[in-house]
């Protein structure tokens, strides 16, 4: 589909959920990738399967402190004595084989000694001098962990695509293995327009402000592992702009660019698109964030976001990051994961759109609750830093009243 078709001026408002379908539909993972050492690739989706080498656990071991023995030894209703021959610790292990009527004092972690085939925790026996008495109704094969149980040699440990978090690494660990073949870091150029824009480091003229977003995007593109091209601020000037969409384009796999969407504004940017590439406009039904412009220049993708530093954080996140991740080879999720929980303060919502507020979640009474922030303002950062969750208010949704079950999003994900 081309991107002319949603964006006419004929079709003048996207939902939220057609412009993601849109844009995560269109990209492809970019070519390339790179060995690195497991250390190195947190945060990193892997180019290629990694396959077990070897079987995980590599033996036969005890999932309990106790006794390895031989379930024929044992009577099923009644108690048995058995002699205690020996002892394996997880790392040593016992060398001899476990005869008829012995048993071999173990470790959690320890290999099953040759001969037993059933662990008897050491909760429950009792122990006679050199004998061992184990009570009746222990199963055969009990808290033994066997080879391979986790994980078979030759089994896709982690599938091509996988991102890397602290599990992964460990695991990638676990079998052996020091390196780990993932995507290529993703080239990001950005810059922020507007005349108004002063950069830090200088007094602010009057009506000037100074550039905050080339700040938040050098924050959350760093935090998915970019590589960055920060290319500063560009002035409302189609020479300057042309420019700096070329270089941009040149230079990286995606441009992100704030400012200079809105109506007006748009009028030249979007005339200078349609010479570069191909680019589209859309008002999409969000708040904040109703204007963003997206398509290609070169072999390049373009966000063109807001200005407003609150709404070039809504629609980074809501738009670009998963954009961002599926070039790098992962399967974003068609939504981010919402949850219900009550909200306290009242809300005015208009539907037909659908809003992201800043909102901060909190324990009252045992049960957790949110309220909104005090300034929702699109360009209010502060309450950016104050708020620990977006609240969601989907299109048909109006307005809220305190005690209402409202979706939130999280900022902070565990892991
Ligand atoms: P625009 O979308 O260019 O009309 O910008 C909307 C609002 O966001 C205006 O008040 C701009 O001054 C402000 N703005 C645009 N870009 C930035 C930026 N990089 N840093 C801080 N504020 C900005
Ligand atoms: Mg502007």
């Amino acid at each position: 589909m081309s991107l002319e078709t949603r964006s006419a001026p004929r079709h003048p408002s996207l939902s939220v959920d057609d412009a993601r379908r849109c844009i995560l539909d269109r990209i492809d993972p970019i070519d390339g990738s790179e060995r690195i050492a497991i250390r190195s690739a947190l945060g990193r989706v892997l180019a290629e399967a990694v396959v077990a080498p070897i079987n995980v656990p590599a033996h036969d071991n005890s999932a309990m402190d106790g006794y390895a023995v031989r379930a024929d030894d044992l009577s099923p209703d009644a108690e048995s004595s058995l002699q205690v021959v020996g002892t394996a610790f997880a790392g040593r292990g016992f060398s001899g084989i476990v005869g008829k009527g012995q048993a071999v004092r173990i470790m959690t972690g320890g290999v099953m000694p040759m001969g037993a085939d059933t662990i008897v925790v050491q909760e429950v026996v009792r122990i006679e001098g050199d004998r061992v008495i184990a009570p009746g109704g222990i199963r055969r094969g009990q808290n033994v962990r066997r080879a391979g149980e986790d994980l078979a040699e030759g089994a896709v440990a982690l599938p091509r695509g996988k991102l890397m978090g602290p599990a992964e690494l460990g695991l990638v660990a676990s079998l052996g293995l020091a390196e780990v073949s993932v995507a290529r870091r993703l080239r990001v150029a950005f810059f922020s327009t507007g005349d108004e824009l002063a950069s830090i480091g200088r007094p602010l003229a009057p009506g000037e402000v100074y550039d905050s977003n080339r700040y938040t995007l050098h924050g959350a593109l760093t935090r998915l592992g970019c590589e960055l091209l920060d290319m500063g601020v560009i002035p409302d000037r189609p020479e300057a702009l042309e420019a700096a969409f070329r270089d941009a384009a040149a230079a990286s796999d995606v441009v992100l660019t704030t400012g200079g969407v809105s109506v007006g504004e748009a009028d030249f940017i979007r005339e200078l698109m349609g010479r570069l590439g191909e680019v589209s406009f859309w008002k999409i039904d969000i708040k904040p964030g109703r204007p963003m412009a997206f398509g290609r220049i070169g072999s390049a993708w373009m966000f063109g976001l807001p200005g407003n530093p609150v709404a070039v954080m809504v629609t980074y996140y809501q738009f670009v990051m998963d954009a961002l991740l599926k070039l790098s080879g992962l399967d974003p999720l068609p939504q981010r994961p919402l949850v219900p929980v009550p909200c306290t303060t009242p809300i005015r919502k208009l539907a037909g759109r659908r809003e992201y507020l800043r909102g901060r979640i909190f324990i009252e009474d045992g049960t957790w609750k949110v309220r909104s922030a005090a300034s929702q303002g699109s360009g209010v950062l502060r309450s950016m830093s104050e708020a620990n969750c977006f609240i969601v208010l989907n299109e048909d949704r109006g307005d809220v009243a305190p005690g209402d079950t409202v979706d939130v999003q999280l900022f902070d994900g565990l892991v």
